[in-house]
Order: structure tokens, then C-alpha cells, then sequence
């Protein structure tokens, strides 16, 4: 059975593989190798992003964390107390995330930010593992369309993506929410407002009894 995590220098996509030894060249600071889950299996939220970004998690080797749209997040998630300490855009900031956990649906940085369909389908395995790993898992936000098409398909489920959606499946809820990206929120499609609301959901379908 796969692993939750792929190996650092995981081969299975050759588009990002060699993107990643490009990477590696051209920047030897960063961490350039697929971004592990951040938090701790016994969560009972898990947060489902779509793929590092270059110069954030791909830099600093936690998800979200350095990328703009990982201000948001993490900001959200300390005011919903799924996080506790301070944010600092770095990897050993001490931010402890609280019953709740964040990985991508690809864990590969991709070129300008859009990884391929086979990409995603390739990647799927790890997400399946990390969710077959989470024994108390309740509830899954899922950050985007591509996040949250590829958590569907890793339950063996169907359902249209759209921000505010929550569906059952099984014992687990998945919320959908726009992707928190500098894009969606400077154009106004993802307000903090509308994505405080969300996490708040998401938050209350993994822990009903807080
Ligand atoms: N950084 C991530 O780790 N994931 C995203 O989806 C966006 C930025």
C-alpha cells in the first residue's frame, strides 16, 4: 500500500520531477521536494489545498506556508483555534495546528501553479493514504475545484464542487470552499468573510460537540 508521504525524490510524475531538478539547480536554498502533511493523524479536520506554490511551500517545505495564500489560512485557522501559536511564514515559526491538518492534492510544486490531470491522478494515491491513515477524521475542507474533485474521487464519490457545499460521505463531511489564492480574494470571489464562515462549518462537522 502507498504511503501517505511520497519520497523526496519521488519519480511517478516526470513533469515535475524534472521541474523539481531544475529547481533544485536554480534555487539549492529551497526545499524543492513534494510537500508533507502538516499536523498530526489524529486529526479530526483535514484541509485539502491544490499543490505548493514556488515560492512558498515549495521554499519552505510546509503547506501554505510562505505563500500568500497561506496568510488567510492561517490566520483563519488561529481565530478558529484549529491553530495555536504565531504564524510566521516559516517552517519553524512554531505554529501547532489544533485537531486538524493541511495537505495538497498534488504535493509537487508545478509549473505556473497548474499541475496536468494525469498529475493529479497520479497524486491521488498519497491523499487516499493520508486519509485511510486519519482514524478519527470527521470532516474535509476542500480548497478549490481540483482539491476538491480529487477528495471525491478518492472517496469513490461524485459531487458538483461549488463554495458552501458540504456533502456526506460515509462517516466523513467534505465542505467545499473557493481556494483562498491571491487571485480569488484581490478579485473578490473569496471574501475573509465568506471563508471565515466556511472554516467555521468545517470546524463544527469535525467537532460537533464544540
Ligand atoms: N500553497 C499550498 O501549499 N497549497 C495551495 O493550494 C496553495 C498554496
Amino acid at each position: 500500500m502507498t504511503t501517505a508521504e511520497p519520497p523526496r525524490d519521488c519519480p511517478l510524475c516526470p513533469r515535475l520531477a524534472e521541474f523539481r531538478g531544475d529547481n533544485r539547480k536554480a534555487r539549492p536554498d529551497y526545499f524543492n521536494a513534494p510537500v508533507p502533511t502538516f499536523g498530526l493523524p489524529s486529526a479530526r479536520l483535514l484541509i485539502v489545498g491544490l499543490a505548493p506554490g514556488m515560492h512558498g511551500a515549495n521554499r519552505t517545505g510546509r503547506p501554505f506556508t510562505g505563500d500568500f495564500a497561506g496568510d488567510l489560512l492561517y490566520a483563519t485557522l488561529l481565530k478558529h483555534g484549529l491553530a495555536k501559536g504565531t504564524y510566521d511564514e516559516r517552517a519553524d515559526d512554531g505554529l501547532e495546528l489544533v485537531d486538524c491538518a493541511i495537505t495538497n492534492a498534488v504535493r509537487c510544486v508545478p509549473p505556473q501553479n497548474k499541475p496536468l490531470p494525469a498529475e493529479i491522478t497520479t497524486c491521488r494515491q498519497f491523499l487516499m493514504a493520508q486519509i485511510a491513515g486519519m482514524a478519527h477524521l470527521h470532516a474535509i475542507l476542500a480548497l478549490g475545484k481540483i482539491a476538491h474533485d480529487s477528495v471525491c474521487r478518492a472517496l469513490y464519490a461524485t459531487h458538483p464542487f461549488g463554495h458552501g457545499k458540504s456533502y456526506r460521505i460515509g462517516k466523513i463531511h467534505l465542505i467545499a470552499s473557493y481556494h483562498c489564492s491571491r487571485y480569488n480574494t484581490n478579485t473578490g470571489v473569496l471574501t475573509a468573510a465568506m471563508f471565515d464562515d466556511v472554516v467555521k462549518r468545517a470546524k463544527l462537522a469535525a467537532m460537533p460537540q464544540l
